[in-house]
């Protein structure tokens, strides 16, 4: 039956791949292309026809995918199956018709977050497991503290040289990003250079001053914009009292997303007072503590906190590592073990609190240590995590390979 209808199917199919999407550069054998379109499609299965249930649809089905003309507002949609399996089990998306049809498949609105194994009707779909099957990617946003004119607190070692925390927490989140990425997470920094985040303020605002609050809100925006799935602000502490010392993670409270926050600067705080003593340094447990305790009863630290003009959308937490202004702690951020160590922490907390990336399944770029027991040897130990001996030795500062001992802790690096 001849359709008199401008269903555009050869033109859609046509027009699937461009050149730009199949060559380098979009120069290319411009004859290929319809290859490149018979190879996402596959060949027609059906000839085009009118939707008994709907006469302003026209479907045509090909090997791989639907192509579907609604009269009503003269569009041409390709739907590829993928696309299509995935409307079926979330069951959004579809059509009101081929939703109805949906209705009897096993598969059809499966995925329910609020159960186990994110299936609705585990009797339906037997041994199977969709936990964030189509949950967007997780991002990170990391945020290093201060920059430009804002320097943070300062470190004075007794040679009369100085450690500025802007540029030890900059250090530090390029590691941690470095990290990350190699371990398949989607990181975004704030900032990766010494200047302030807030457009608005690279110059001085008001009477010599920064535009403090400008500043942070830049932040909180990049993370939102982002829809950024954590938010991570690195810092390190000042007191005028310079025997406070140690390392303690600050979370937002009163938050819709406290207690992911929660649970996510725990980690950040077991994992880095592990790290330090790791690599010999024992540092003072200040604990997890909630915003108040830093900026007061009744108070909020502005960027965690619910009193931004655009507060963070995501759960997070704010790192103090060690304190600058205490002589036995900024000794210690000398030496480049102990900010390897530092940053190695924050990145596996990340990655314990996200979960896998979606990459790291085929590319086993955990972020971990691990405990020598008996009988292993560092070549067993690099075959089982799947990275080279040399980088073990490196990253853990092996002078003699084949001295390992039962209990020594060893940093296993992304591969
Ligand atoms: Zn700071």
């Amino acid at each position: 039956m001849a359709i008199p209808l401008p269903v555009n199917f050869y033109k859609a199919f046509m027009n699937s791949v461009s050149a730009t999407d199949a060559f380098a550069g979009g120069k290319g054998n411009l004859a290929l292309l319809p290859g490149f379109d018979l190879e996402l499609w596959g060949v027609p299965t059906s000839a085009p026809a009118v939707d008994p249930n709907n006469l302003n649809f026209v479907y045509q089905r090909f090997q791989r995918g639907v192509m579907h003309y609604d009269k009503t507002t003269g569009t041409t949609q390709g739907l590829l199956l993928a696309d299509y399996f995935k409307a079926i089990i979330i069951g959004n998306g579809l059509p009101p018709d081929l939703n109805a049809q949906a209705k009897s498949s096993p598969l059809y609105k499966q995925y329910d977050s609020s159960k186990s194994g994110w299936i609705a009707r585990p009797n339906d779909l037997p041994n199977s497991d969709l936990t964030g099957a189509f949950e967007p990617e997780a991002t990170v946003v990391i945020d290093p503290g201060h920059g430009g004119l804002e320097i943070g607190a300062v470190g004075r070692f007794p040679d009369g040289t100085v450690l500025r925390e802007k540029d030890v927490n900059l250090q530090v989140a390029n590691r941690v990003a470095e990290l990350l990425k190699k371990a398949g997470y989607r990181v975004i920094q704030t900032r990766t250079a010494d200047t302030s985040v807030s457009s608005v303020n690279k110059g001085l605002a008001g009477a010599g001053k920064l535009d403090i609050a400008a500043d942070l809100q830049a932040r909180m925006d990049i993370a939102n914009n982002a829809r950024a799935t954590l938010f991570l602000a690195i810092h390190f502490n000042g007191h005028s009292d310079p025997d406070q010392r140690g390392t303690e993670m600050f979370y937002g409270r009163g938050r819709p997303h406290s207690g992911q926050s929660l649970r996510f600067a725990t980690l950040m705080q077991q994992k880095t007072v592990a790290a330090l003593s790791a690599v010999g340094y024992a540092t003072v447990n200040r604990g997890v503590k909630d915003d108040q305790r830093a900026v007061g009863t009744g108070n909020y630290l502005y960027l965690l906190g619910p009193n931004a003009e655009r507060p963070t959308t995501m759960p997070g937490a704010l790192a103090e590592g060690l304190f600058l202004t205490n002589a036995a702690d900024l000794a210690q951020l000398r030496d480049p073990k102990v900010i390897e160590a530092i940053a190695r922490a924050y990145a596996a907390a990340v990655s314990e609190y996200l979960g896998p990336s979606p990459t790291s399944a085929t590319s086993s770029s955990t972020i971990e240590t691990y405990m020598v027991a008996a009988g292993d040897t560092l070549s067993a130990i690099a075959a089982r995590f799947n990275v080279s001996v040399l980088a073990i030795v490196q990253t853990n500062d092996i002078t003699d390979p084949s001295m390992i001992i039962v209990g020594q802790k060893l940093t296993i690096p992304a591969s």
